[in-house]
């Protein structure tokens, strides 16, 4: 065990008796809700290797046990199969909610991003945690402002496809600010824009998911409608510091969480193309309803206050996704007998 182990004392380190960790700081004790899922088990491994105990509350839904295998050793690592919809009591320090049915597949109808985000709240406020929502660029909608400022408060369609999705998280919102304003909870927002890496979802049709996933399989890559919509395209490792630092700052938010580099869905196309093979080739599809024209972050409010920016280009991120995908795809045709 890690010297700080032997400085043990429960007298000294509040409602979890925390214990030292380096110089200066105590081991806190930590939940993330979703974190068996892509972004959560990113964040998980940040938090565990710098010392902290942390317990995952996840129910499989989109998250997989194989993002947190490596950890289920390690005495400081708790994995919960737990449907946040339901409430559970809990002594932590701080409060991660990531979890969310992040695919239509599975938003549709679900409730997680209100009742999920009321219990964690009532959690937050009856141990005194601080709580940090993942909030999403899709509360923007389809924007009228461009780029995007936390201070425009977004088109979006309360009825449409997308709603149960957008509106849930624009619901978590607004729960956590009157949860802060009459509860006094120390609340984080944080509206993160389209994130990859490794361990993201093969199958939940998010672009470049499909795309390197596609290519990898000698597929060609599916535009949606005439691919001139645009996204900005943000590693994971970036989105994880910049979760932390808006965890360990002093401001509530909501704060964007985004890289600006803007591409139009025929440029990623290109890059993929350019950093995975060659030989990739494109087909086009009909778009969906709703789908966003463009969508940039304006993060100038998380550099000024959090002093946080992303640091990983598209063309530097994209390889590191390939041999995750890679092994996986293989795994998955071995397992079909191919
Ligand atoms: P993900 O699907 O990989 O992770 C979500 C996790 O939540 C999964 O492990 C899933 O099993 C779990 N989950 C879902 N419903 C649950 C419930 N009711 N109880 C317990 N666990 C539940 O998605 P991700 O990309 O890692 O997203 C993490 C968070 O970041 C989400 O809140 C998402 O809305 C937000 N976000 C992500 C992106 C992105 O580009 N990845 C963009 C904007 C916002
Ligand atoms: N809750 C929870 N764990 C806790 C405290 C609360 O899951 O440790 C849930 C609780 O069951 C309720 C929600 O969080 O459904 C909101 O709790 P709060 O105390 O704010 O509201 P109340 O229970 O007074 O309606
Ligand atoms: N898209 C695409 N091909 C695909 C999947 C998505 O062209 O195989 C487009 C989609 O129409 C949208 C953009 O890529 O304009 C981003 O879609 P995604 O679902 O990844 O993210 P979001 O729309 O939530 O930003």
């Amino acid at each position: 065990s890690p010297p700080s182990m032997k400085t043990f004392n429960s007298g000294g380190g509040g409602r979890t008796g925390r214990v030292p960790v380096g110089i200066g700081r105590k081991r806190l004790r930590i939940v993330v809700t979703g974190g068996a899922g892509f972004v959560g088990s990113h964040l998980v491994d940040k938090l565990i290797g710098r010392g902290d105990e942390v317990i995952v509350i996840d129910n499989f839904f989109t998250g997989r046990k194989e993002n947190l295998v490596h950890l289920f050793s390690n005495p400081r690592f708790e994995l919960i199969r737990h449907d946040v919809v339901e409430p559970i009591l809990l002594e932590v320090d701080h409060i991660y909610h990531l979890a969310c049915p992040a695919s239509p597949v599975h938003y549709k109808y679900n409730p997680t991003n209100v009742m999920g985000t009321l219990n964690m709240l009532g959690l937050a406020k009856r141990v005194g945690a601080r709580f940090l929502l993942t909030s999403t660029s899709e509360v923007y909608g389809d924007p009228l402002e461009h780029p995007q400022k936390e201070t425009y408060w977004g088109n979006v369609n309360p009825i449409g496809e997308r709603s149960c999705y957008d509106e849930g998280k624009r619901t978590a919102e607004t729960l956590a600010m009157d949860y802060h304003r009459g509860a006094g909870v120390e609340v984080r927002i944080a509206r993160i824009f389209n994130t990859y890496g490794p361990r993201m979802c093969l199958d939940d049709g998010r672009v470049v998911s499909n795309f390197v996933a596609q290519t990898i399989r000698k597929h060609p890559m599916t535009v949606y409608g005439d691919g001139k919509q645009t996204r900005s395209f943000q590693y994971v490792s970036d989105l994880v510091e910049g979760l932390v630092a808006l965890m360990e700052n002093d401001h509530v938010g909501p704060f964007n969480l985004g890289n600006p580099g803007e591409f139009t869905m025929l440029e990623l196309a290109e890059v993929v193309k350019e950093v995975i093979d060659p030989s990739a080739t494109i087909e086009f599809k009909p778009n969906t309803a709703d789908d966003p024209h463009k969508r940039k972050p304006d993060i100038s409010k998380a550099k000024e206050l959090l002093n946080w920016e992303p640091k990983i280009s598209l063309r530097e991120g994209l390889p590191r996704m390939v041999s995750d995908f890679r092994n996986r795809i293989l795994n998955e045709d071995e397992g079909k007998g191919l």
